[in-house]
């Protein structure tokens, strides 16, 4: 077999497993900020619950206030009952409790409203809590493979690209790489295409009988008239390559 045909098949593979490890560890940055966006929108989840439960207890106060002052209020006007001294005066007074006791009622409602916010609040802030604790696990575990596998593409990307190297030095003829590189850069990345049935299987276009004939010899370099792509028969490699 042609040393440099081999050497160009297996350049191809390599190109393209560079190609998939440089995609997925491009994207790493951005998966792992999501992880983070992720987590803070639970934790956002549980402040914001936090929040609604500080605003009810200043609420709760706030009426207890008021409920405490009209209850003065109305001991003042029970006090001053004993000193008037006509009935109008005394009716009036009258109508002054009555209306601050419907007042207390009112509160006392709204009070007990709250009271009944403040539970399934405190409910709310349960269910935030185990959310969060859900989440940060789950992301702590997301993160973590994640991290390994950057760590392997990583490790995986640099021994290709060294022997990536190895394989360019080592192509005997001259113009070959850069040949291999124009017709990458051009085809999609791909710059070696198998043959099979007298047909190119990047391209799809039929191969002249007298051409493929020499192409099932892989002992030269030969381009697909259609795209220019070198041509290699997959059957008859000295051995396996990961081909894609
Ligand atoms: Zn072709």
């Amino acid at each position: 077999m042609n040393s440099d045909l081999k050497q160009l098949i297996r350049l191809q593979s390599i190109d393209l497993a560079i190609q998939e490890l440089r995609a997925r560890i491009d994207k790493f940055p951005g998966i792992s900020k999501a992880l983070d966006e992720k987590l803070r929108s639970a934790q956002a989840g549980l402040e914001t619950a936090k929040e609604k439960v500080k605003s009810n207890q200043a609420n709760r106060k706030k009426f207890e206030g008021e409920i405490n002052n009209t209850e003065s209020k109305i001991s003042k006007y029970r006090d001053q009952m004993m000193a008037v001294k006509t009935n109008d005066e005394y009716r009036a007074l009258q109508h002054e409790i009555e209306h601050a006791q419907k007042g207390i009622r009112k509160t006392e409602d709204d009070l007990l409203n709250l009271m009944m916010e403040a539970e399934s609040l405190q409910s709310e802030i349960k269910t935030a809590e185990v959310c969060l604790k859900e989440d940060q696990q789950r992301v702590n575990e997301e993160r973590k493979l994640l991290e390994e596998e950057n760590k392997r593409d990583l490790t995986g990307l640099e021994s290709y690209v060294k022997e990536r190297q190895e394989i360019a030095t080592s192509i005997s003829s001259d113009d070959l790489l850069p040949r291999y590189e124009r017709v990458r850069k051009h085809r999609g990345g791909i710059a070696v295409a198998a043959a099979r049935n007298e047909v190119c299987e990047i391209c799809k276009v039929r191969i002249r009988p007298q051409v493929f004939q020499e192409i099932l010899k892989n002992d030269q370099i030969i381009a697909c008239d259609a795209c220019q792509r070198i041509l290699y028969d997959p059957n008859n490699l000295d051995h396996p390559f990961e081909v894609a």
